[in-house]
């Protein structure tokens, strides 16, 4: 008979939009004690689009969207396609030579002879660009409004800030509060600044501090999960992106959105169809009701 209610219980999940891998998570996704959560595409529905232009004194704003557009447009990470698709509204973007992708923290490229370097000012710092530290003010205003700040620089000069916008997705509070109705405990997990996570995670309903874990590179989301394990949480990880693969993979359970990554989907045990957070609980309340009617 455990066979069959196994199997009557994954035959339920594909039918609310759960894939799961095989019968046997359902049995690890009965002793999740925390459930992590990745912010951008996950929490959040991850299109995003610029809202504001920050030139540094004395620079163009167009010529900084224009370098750091085309230097972004080699780069898949939605904050790139948004900076890209802003900056060729204004016309067609110059070519770039040496393009780089720094996982986590953004991209370098040659443009018209310059250097260009777009992404997490820790990036910036790394490649020698001062002057920064005049719009931290504007930096800081941006990320309490929740919104992702990006910096470029030229020939090793600032060149501004780009701040863009995420939608969080109507859902996501109903699936937090669901989870916490589960006794479970919803953690954020981001690359993304402090500030920002900490505005969305307030948005819903993750208030507590040591429940956003932010500015992790994607090499560190796995060592947050482990130290979450050791700390002696049974860890379901919920994920979109190639970042969150690793993650996914050392979580005892891992949940990936449909509507994300091939990576993400082949290195979780449970697929969310539909992209829908309140599937993950829903998730754990079926895989507890199955193995309930079998014992
Ligand atoms: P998340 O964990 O929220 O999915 P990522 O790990 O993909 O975020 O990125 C973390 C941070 O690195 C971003 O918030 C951004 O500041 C910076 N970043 C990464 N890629 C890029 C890029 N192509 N352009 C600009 N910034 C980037
Ligand atoms: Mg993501």
């Amino acid at each position: 008979a455990t066979p069959t209610a196994l199997l009557v219980g994954t035959g339920r999940g594909a039918q609310l939009g759960i894939l799961v891998k095989g019968p046997e998570v359902l049995e690890s996704t009965r002793r999740v004690t925390t459930v992590v959560l990745d912010k951008t595409g996950t929490v959040t529905t991850g299109r995003m689009s610029v809202v504001e232009v920050v030139a540094a004194h004395g620079v163009d704003p167009a010529r900084l969207l224009r370098l750091a557009g085309a230097v972004e447009a080699g780069s898949e990470h939605p904050i790139a396609r948004a900076v890209a698709a802003h900056a060729a509204e204004a016309g067609p973007l110059p070519p770039v030579e040496g393009f780089r992708n720094t996982e986590g923290l953004g991209v370098t490229g040659l443009v018209d002879g310059e250097d260009v370097v777009v992404g997490r000012p820790r990036l910036l710092a790394g490649h020698g660009v001062a002057g920064i530290e005049a719009l931290a003010g504007a930096k800081a205003d941006a990320e309490e409004r929740g919104h992702t700040v990006v910096a470029a620089a030229a020939g090793g000069r600032i060149l501004g800030l780009i701040a863009v916008a995420d939608t969080v997705k109507e859902s996501s509070a109903d699936a937090v509060r669901a989870l916490r109705e589960l006794g479970l405990r919803p953690v954020l997990l981001t690359g993304d600044n402090e500030r920002v996570a900490r505005a969305v995670a307030a948005r819903v309903g993750i208030t507590a501090e040591a429940d956003v874990i932010a500015e992790v590179l994607p090499a560190e989301k796995v060592a947050a999960v482990r130290g979450l394990q050791e700390a002696g949480e049974v860890v379901a990880m919920v994920g979109d992106g190639v970042n969150d693969a690793p993650a996914l993979a050392a979580a005892d359970l891992g949940l990936s959105m449909g509507t994300g990554a091939d990576a993400a989907i082949e290195a979780g045990d449970l697929t969310l169809v539909r992209g829908d957070l309140r599937l993950a609980a829903d998730a754990i309340r079926l895989s507890r009701r199955t193995l309930r009617t079998i014992r």
